[in-house]
């Protein structure tokens, strides 16, 4: 089982949201969070885990060897990213463009392409208090969040519960993120801020046939209209967090709700097995 908990707009509590499932879990086997927001990671601020292993992550870039070019420009052509152009007598490469196809050296006619290994950032292993926990780090100043993502990806054990922490928004790496998961939870809170970013965020996962449901945190700030909305949408709310200080103070400190108000656990558990009987009864239906 593999959920996914993504928001349209950062600052939602998605990461408490994760976190605080993965903990509830913990007595189960094969529990993993995946923290997939590379370029932001702090799921480990809830989690605090013993990091017992670090994987490089890199692309290979094309690198030209203008004795045996011609200027063909055929590299230019194929490449969908603009990331290589070709002027008379001068190949430039543009590594932060390049997405490490491959396509342009295995199409060079002359074999004037070769590769070089350029490090994206890196993917980190550990364990926390029954979770098993990776996290992919994006190295500053790369643009390009996808390589590390599919990397942590690789880490998934299809056998047990995995919850994947989504960077914010709607673009190629929270698609990357998602793609794949049984169902994805959207955390949004009830503004109509938070009502705008979560109509992109359903459409998004709609657009990947992936079933969802909605947490609506710091529940009594704003109005009913995510309430509304969701109830003509026909999107099951899951679990309601209230606008509370207890539960801010936790956030702001970095502890997960199951842990700092044990309650908590309870709840979702409960949002778990929501969770479950949506994913089984989807799965019965497309049977039929
Ligand atoms: S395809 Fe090869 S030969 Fe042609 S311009 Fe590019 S590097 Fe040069
Ligand atoms: S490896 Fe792919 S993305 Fe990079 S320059 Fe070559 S064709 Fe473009």
């Amino acid at each position: 089982m593999i959920i996914s908990v993504a928001s349209g707009k950062g600052g939602t509590g998605k990461t408490l949201v994760a976190t605080s499932l993965a903990i509830s879990l913990n007595d189960r086997d094969g529990v993993q969070l995946l923290d997939c927001d590379v370029e932001e990671p702090n799921a480990h601020i809830f989690l605090k885990p013993v990091i017992t292993g670090s994987i490089s992550v890199s692309i290979p870039i094309p690198k030209v060897d203008e004795d045996k070019c011609t200027y063909c420009g055929k590299c230019a052509q194929v490449c969908a990213y603009r990331a290589i152009a070709v002027f008379p007598g001068h190949v430039l490469v543009f590594p932060n463009l390049c997405h490490g196809c491959g396509a342009c050296s295995y199409l060079c006619p002359e074999e004037a392409i070769t590769e070089e290994e350029k490090e994206m950032g890196i993917v980190e292993l550990g364990q926390s208090d029954g979770v098993a926990f990776v996290q992919g780090r994006l190295t500053v100043g790369e643009a390009m969040p996808t390589p590390v993502i599919r990397k942590v990806k690789e880490y998934v054990n299809r056998d047990g519960i995995v919850i994947i922490d989504v960077s914010p928004g709607t673009s190629c790496p929270v698609v990357q993120s998602i793609k794949g998961s049984d169902f994805c939870l959207l955390v949004t809170e009830p503004t109509p801020f938070g009502l705008n970013d979560l109509v992109l965020a359903v459409e998004t996962v709609e657009e990947l046939n992936i079933p969802c449901g909605v947490v609506i945190n710091r529940d009594g700030i704003g109005d009913a209209r995510v309430e509304e909305y969701c109830l003509k949408e026909n999107i099951p709310i899951l679990l309601t967090i209230l606008l509370d200080t207890e539960v801010a103070r936790l956030y702001s400190r970095g502890i997960t709700l199951a842990e700092g108000m044990p309650q908590w656990k309870e709840s979702f558990l409960g949002l778990f097995d929501k969770i479950r009987e949506l994913v089984d009864e989807r799965s019965r239906c497309l049977e039929r």
